[in-house]
């Protein structure tokens, strides 16, 4: 299988051996990303439909019953990260979870996010209280989270929304404890999981403790 290549600061990133590590995704996650993408949208004439868990589907003409151009679709996701990213609002809970994780833990932020957005990514970070090393990075997350656990004596944990990046992480890094997060309220039903396989817990209020008991740690 051919893999992604790794980012440059995720190959640079130095971590504490003797920390447990937890590796957290941001759109959906710590993210209300599709709420202020919808706004976004509609200053430009268009509306989202929450008729499955994807993205450009999911954008409209209103009135129209054929999704926009994928192409299109897209232009405009990039577009949103260059303009309107600093609008995004903060999942509830997410930085007082990492607060008190990153008591005990290193806490790496793995997102994929349009390249040339990273500045406006981490700004956004910043004034939201989740300044933690940043890596954006771009597909299947599991090479880059192996090469991460595998810098760490102590376990691991993953946090992501999209579960072909929870299967990647399974395949990859098996010995790293898998969480699933829909920060959305109307996307939760809509997301593909397997929670047999990947934990769902949607809230943080809930999934702090929960990732600090399964890396022994709180
Ligand atoms: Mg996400």
């Amino acid at each position: 299988m051919v893999k992604a290549a790794l980012p440059a600061e995720l190959v640079g990133l130095g971590l504490d051996p003797d920390r447990p590590l937890v590796v957290v995704d941001v759109d959906e996650v710590l993210a209300m990303f599709v709420r202020a993408f919808e706004r976004f949208l509609g200053g430009h004439g268009l509306e989202m439909r929450f008729e499955r868990y994807a993205l450009y589907q999911n954008i409209f003409r209103p009135g129209a019953r054929d999704h926009l151009d994928l192409a299109e679709g897209r232009r405009l996701f990039d577009l949103f990260f260059l303009t309107d990213m600093a609008d995004i609002e903060a999942a509830p809970g997410g930085a007082e979870a990492l607060a008190a994780l990153a008591r005990d833990c290193s806490i790496v932020i793995f997102t994929n996010a349009p390249s040339g957005s990273r500045e406006a990514r981490a700004r956004w970070l910043a004034a939201n209280g989740l300044d933690y090393p940043l890596v954006c990075g771009q597909g299947p997350k599991g090479h880059g989270v192996a090469e991460l656990a595998s810098r760490t004596r102590g376990p691991a944990a993953f946090v992501d929304d999209l579960l072909p990046n929870l299967e990647s992480v399974a395949e990859e890094a098996p010995r790293v404890r898998r969480f699933q997060m829909v920060a959305d309220e109307r996307l939760r039903p809509l997301a593909f999981g397997d929670p047999a396989r990947h934990r769902r817990i949607d809230a943080w209020a809930e999934l702090g403790p929960a990732i600090a008991e399964a890396l022994g740690i709180g």
